[in-house]
């Protein structure tokens, strides 16, 4: 049920037009105002009322977008439309329409398949360091041993893993990885499934409830387990977490030459506002480069939960795998999903063209390849 306050928010958009101008995805797809967060609120104004059927039309106004965050952003009304666009998607599948997933839903089902107890991959035998499998520190690695069976490139979930179990062996921790956990939700709930959402995070929560402190190498396992869920824990992305230990003097990186540059996540970045920690990490010993537009100004990696690749994601990726080129050549990110979306676009060379000559590396994976001694 979407909020008085969020329905007062659609009224306070002044039609100023500014979110036309930023709108990354309305740049590749132009057309009508259903295009651009204006036209969202006021589709969404319509469901909310009643005023509107669902059709197909309105089922991509709301869901072509990856709820980046640069309009709401600049958004002089303040009216927050992502939250907004998010609620008239949960009433969209509340009245029975289905959500237009892309990959035929696989990820969705995916997901349903986590649910279930004691249906799991025995995954846990690819990893490589010292860890325990209950304990009051928690490595949560989200979707990666998920997703790595399906897509149908190297997306390294298992060496992600490794690394950041080799992150906190390092710094003289044992980590738990619980190998029963459930897909985060991060996309169930952006996708307006609240139902299925909360199924996940209680069982999440049920499997999570001794936990002090969980560290994720996801941007979007961050942004829900530290938003969405009500957990006992403090809740810490990778990029945070290996700073405190530099800090702290616990880790230690050997100086290297590789020209790096870093994409931030909408999740991590303008979502949860973090973009100093993985920078100032990157800085302690990579040639780090930033891209034309970086921090709260990042552009979106294309693509948000799984529900729009289609060929105007596909350009933005593009587009940002050549801005990353232009400054360095590694794109260093901190996202499974983002990871996932570059390297899908970088493994098709024959069908895109002018496809830029750049290495794509996750930070977990990019930092504890770096660690030293200490
Ligand atoms: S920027 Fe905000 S106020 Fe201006 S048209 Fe877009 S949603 Fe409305
Ligand atoms: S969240 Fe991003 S993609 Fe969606 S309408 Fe706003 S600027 Fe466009």
């Amino acid at each position: 049920m979407i909020s008085q306050q969020l329905l007062l928010d659609i009224t306070k958009c002044s039609r100023c037009g500014k979110c036309t101008a930023i709108c990354p995805m309305f740049e590749k797809t132009r057309g009508w105002d259903t295009g651009v967060a204006r036209g969202k609120l006021l589709i969404s104004w319509g469901l909310v009322r009643g005023e509107l059927e669902i059709n197909d039309k309105l089922i991509e106004s709301l869901y072509q977008c990856p709820t980046c965050m640069l309009c709401e952003q600049e958004c002089a009304a303040g009216a927050k439309v992502t939250e907004i666009i998010r609620e008239a998607r949960a009433l969209v599948v509340e009245r029975g329409a289905s959500v237009p997933f892309s990959h035929r839903g696989t990820f969705d089902t995916v997901a349903r398949i986590t649910l279930r107890d004691g249906l799991h991959r025995d995954w846990l035998d690819l990893i490589r360091g010292d860890f325990r499998e209950s304990g009051e520190i928690v490595y949560f690695p989200g979707s990666l041993p998920y997703l790595e069976p399906i897509l149908d490139f190297d997306l390294g979930a298992a060496r992600i893993i490794s690394a950041a179990v080799k992150i906190f062996n390092r710094a003289g921790i044992r980590p738990t990885i619980v190998k029963e956990l459930a897909d985060s939700g991060h996309d169930t709930f952006w996708s307006g499934q609240y139902q299925f959402f909360n199924a996940l995070k209680e069982k999440n929560s049920r499997l999570l409830a001794g936990a002090k402190m969980i560290v994720t190498t996801c941007a979007e396992d961050y942004y829900i387990l530290k938003n969405e869920y009500s957990l006992d824990a403090e809740v810490y992305h990778i990029s945070q977490f290996v700073r405190d230990l530099v800090r702290e003097g616990k880790l230690a990186f050997s100086k290297g030459v590789e020209r790096v540059t870093f994409h931030d996540p909408c999740r991590l970045g303008r979502h949860m506002g973090e973009y100093d920690a993985p920078r100032e990490v990157l800085k302690a010993f990579a040639d780090y480069r930033e891209m034309v537009r970086y921090g709260k100004d990042a552009a979106c990696c294309g693509v948000g939960a799984w529900m729009n690749c289609n060929k105007y994601s596909k350009q933005l990726r593009l587009d940002r795998v050549k801005e990353a080129a232009e400054a360095a050549d590694t794109l260093i990110t901190a996202c499974s999903k983002c990871l996932s979306h570059f390297s899908c676009l970088m493994t098709e060379p024959e069908k895109v063209e002018d496809l830029p000559d750049i290495k794509i590396v996750d930070f977990t994976e990019f930092a504890a390849r770096n660690l030293k001694d200490i």
